[in-house]
């Protein structure tokens, strides 16, 4: 990433990715992407240009001479599978930065993904609602409640207009107003649009999946700071629970040790027989989110010793399968640590068996 003057085409005014205002300068590696300045060319860069340069050359060049209807309708075709890749792209970038706490580097994001929305499916469409929810939520996490309350405005009044709004989206959007209510204060409010929230997300996904579980956390967080810590508690045990179960399905799948059939030289994995468990780059980042605050919490705490030790081996599975099995150990050991007062069911089972896992392999 150079700086080039921009030698500007007669008569084509170009305006910044970020800001819309003219541009001075352009992005010498894909040379179809221009800012009014420095600044907005290195944040666009971090929050998002990086991982979509390249792309962008394809998208955003027309090629001058096709022949044949065939070959225009073949690169429609691929122009819009290309757009559709990026707005995946761009929104779980988004939605990533913002699990981990980043809301100004998540604009660039959420911003070029409603950009490929908008590209794809107009203006009005309901697939526009996940951009406007990520940059709501950035909104929020940077204090600007009345920026935030438009963009959320936008993507309810899009809700409203479109009866069959999945129940995903609709969770989405209860689950960020909640988190607005919550920043002003309102909390029955808050708990009101939350409650919404797993509603939706419970006849989308199931009471008991990940998807569900950023509704009770949130709903934790409100009691947490109403100091209500009898219903926070549980809420986070709840939250801890279905993370648990989730990352315990994975680890043994990662930790499956081939088995070799009797008399056969051969080793043969199993592992590709299991159902694919698996977490995208947003979930892993609101799994650290989540499974590290409630971590924190308990360290305050000090609750029993099994609601301490399930904190711990959540948190340490889920190190370890972001291949940090040195932290993953450290976390585990604190738990086993505990050992003399641990009930005997099937978690303190469960970290017993972890740990002589990790002592064996070699973690660093
Ligand atoms: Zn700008
Ligand atoms: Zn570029």
């Amino acid at each position: 990433m150079t700086l080039n003057p921009l030698a500007n085409p007669k008569g084509v005014k170009l305006v910044c990715e970020l800001c819309q205002k003219p541009a001075f300068i352009q992005c010498t590696d894909c040379r179809v992407t221009y800012y009014c300045g420095v600044e907005h060319q290195k944040a666009d860069w971090l929050g998002i240009h990086e991982k979509i340069c390249q792309a962008l050359v394809y998208i955003r060049t027309a090629i001058p001479f096709i022949n044949s209807e065939e070959e225009r309708q073949k690169r429609k075709k691929q122009l819009l599978e290309k757009q559709r890749e990026m707005i995946d792209l761009t929104r779980t970038t988004g939605q990533k930065l913002l699990f981990e706490g980043k809301h100004e580097q998540a604009v660039p994001a959420a911003m070029q993904s409603l950009r490929f929305a908008i590209e794809v499916h107009g203006l009005a469409s309901i697939e526009l609602v996940p951009s406007y929810l990520i940059l709501g939520e950035a909104s929020i996490g940077l204090g600007r409640l009345s920026q935030a309350e438009e963009y959320l405005s936008q993507a309810q009044w899009t809700v409203l207009k479109t009866p069959e709004c999945s129940d995903a989206i609709k969770s989405k959007l209860y689950r960020n107003l909640g988190l607005l209510y919550a920043a002003k204060g309102e909390y029955e409010e808050a708990l009101r649009a939350i409650a919404d929230d797993i509603y939706h997300a419970s006849m989308m996904f199931g009471t008991d999946d990940i998807r569900t579980s950023g509704g009770y956390f949130h709903k934790a967080n409100v009691f947490f700071r109403q100091n209500k810590m009898d219903v926070a508690d549980s809420l986070y045990k709840r939250v801890t629970d279905i993370w648990y179960d989730h990352l315990e399905k994975i680890v043994k799948v990662r930790t499956k040790t081939p088995v070799a059939p009797k008399g056969v030289g051969l080793v043969v994995t199993e592992i590709n027989q299991e159902p694919e468990v698996g977490l995208d780059e947003a979930q892993e980042a609101e799994a650290k989110q989540v499974l590290g605050a409630i971590y924190d919490i308990r360290e305050q705490q000090q609750p029993s010793a099994d609601v301490m030790a399930q904190a711990c081996h959540a948190l340490s599975m889920l190190l370890f399968i972001l291949h940090d099995a040195g932290k993953a150990k450290e976390i585990t050991k604190k738990a086993v640590a505990l050992k003399e007062s641990l009930s005997e069911n099937e978690v303190t089972k469960s970290v017993l068996e972890f740990n002589t896992y990790l002592d064996r392999i070699d973690v660093y």
